[in-house]
């Protein structure tokens, strides 16, 4: 819900831009911070890399994962301590890794035998020891869409369980690599909580397999991948972070001194952004109405990318929700859809509307197609 205070900070600006409430985003950090406990959680920047927002991340004390060498260079750039940054990605270039290297970042989450291969090489070259994680695929279904599934067998990320006497072996060969994490990672925005209690079971598995070759696995990295609520954005602010951790509290079995670490993005910034933008044209279709909004697909890419549901909100008009809408962008593409049949109030030209739920994978997915630019984002906190 915006109050009278967040739409005085809205009206008069123009349009399209993200709208960040800070305090809510603190607060939603002081309470993964409390729900945590002796947890280690890195942001995962590809969320959403705002400065102004990393800030706020980096005081609160979370480390960073980073999937690219710009990535890494942002996350540095901004604060965040080498020796808290994981680096995971199928895809390192040789540039990347050297990097990384060279920052003495905290571990390389490596996703296949090759890439052991040419990190040791790089590490070699230059004289350094490369930390390091064995991305594993644990074949667990997240049950969330298929295009931000990741852990299943079919997928391109991680080890499969068939080249573990193979990687040990090699790792063996391999002076200049440490091995000293697992990392797990199956999927984004898993709502239904008993997936992560089926990622439990798979990780004690692998990890007792690990402990009986011998190996010294100091720590399990679980991922990311908790969801959000989109639907009742209102309701949920801030998510359960408590009940999400206690899962993992009481299902893995680790040994005495294993430690855990977690790589959350969505959760932690998706509830407190929302695209705000102005209704250009109200059009009617032959079978519907379309309100034309000035933002589009180039602003928030989820629902043409994977079909994404966003609570959409008229700002402008205080009145029941009678009429449905097309909600559309500008941008020249069919796909350019926020949603269909949405139901608002009778909505007319300069209404102002807010997507809501915007703050993950939204600013941070945004693009200039169609040559198209987005305003300076809105920071509010009373
Ligand atoms: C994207 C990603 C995450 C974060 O996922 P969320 O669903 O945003 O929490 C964590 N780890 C890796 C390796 C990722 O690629």
């Amino acid at each position: 819900m915006f109050t009278a205070h967040h739409l005085k900070a809205i009206e008069n600006k123009s349009t399209p831009f993200y709208f960040y409430e800070v305090d809510l985003f603190r607060a939603t950090l002081a309470s993964l911070n409390a729900a945590k406990g002796n947890y280690h959680v890195h942001y995962a920047l590809k969320a959403n890399a705002n400065p102004v927002l990393l800030k706020e991340i980096v005081s609160a004390g979370l480390g960073a994962d980073c999937v690219s060498g710009n990535e890494v260079k942002h996350a540095l750039d901004n604060g965040f301590k080498a020796n808290a940054i994981a680096f995971a990605g199928v895809g390192k270039s040789d540039t990347e890794i050297l990097r990384a290297l060279e920052a003495g970042i905290f571990a390389f989450n490596v996703e296949s035998i090759p890439e052991l291969e040419v990190i040791h090489e790089l590490a070699k070259k230059t004289g350094k020891q490369a930390a390091i994680a064995l991305r594993i695929n644990p074949n667990v279904d997240a049950y969330t869409h298929k295009y931000i599934t990741t852990g299943l067998e079919e997928n391109k990320f991680g080890i499969n369980p068939h080249e573990f006497d193979a990687v040990l072996s090699k790792i063996a060969q391999l002076h200049h690599l440490r091995l000293e994490g697992l990392h797990f990672h199956i999927g984004s925005q898993i709502q239904d909580l008993s997936v992560f209690k089926n990622l439990c079971t798979r990780i004690n598995e692998i990890n007792k397999w690990f402990l009986q070759k011998g190996t010294n696995i100091a720590y399990i990295n679980a991922g990311g991948g908790l969801g959000v609520n989109y639907h009742e954005p209102d309701n949920y602010r801030i998510p359960d972070f408590k009940r999400f951790f206690d899962v993992f509290r009481t299902f893995l079995d680790l040994q005495p001194q294993q430690v855990v670490h977690f790589e959350l993005g969505r959760c932690i910034i998706a509830q407190c952004g929302s695209l705000i933008s102005k209704v250009l044209y109200v059009k009617e279709g032959v079978t519907t109405h379309f309100a034309i909004l000035d933002a589009g697909m180039t602003e928030l890419i989820r629902p043409a990318l994977y079909q994404a549901y966003h609570k959409i909100e008229n700002l402008s008009v205080n009145l029941p929700a009678t009429s449905k809408y097309d909600v559309v962008g500008p941008v020249c593409e069919s796909s350019d859809c926020f949603g269909k049949a949405v139901l608002l109030p009778p909505t007319k030209r300069g209404d102002l509307i807010a997507i809501r739920t915007a703050g993950a994978y939204g600013e941070a997915m945004s693009n200039h197609y169609n040559l198209r630019s987005a305003e300076a984002p809105v920071y509010f906190s009373t």
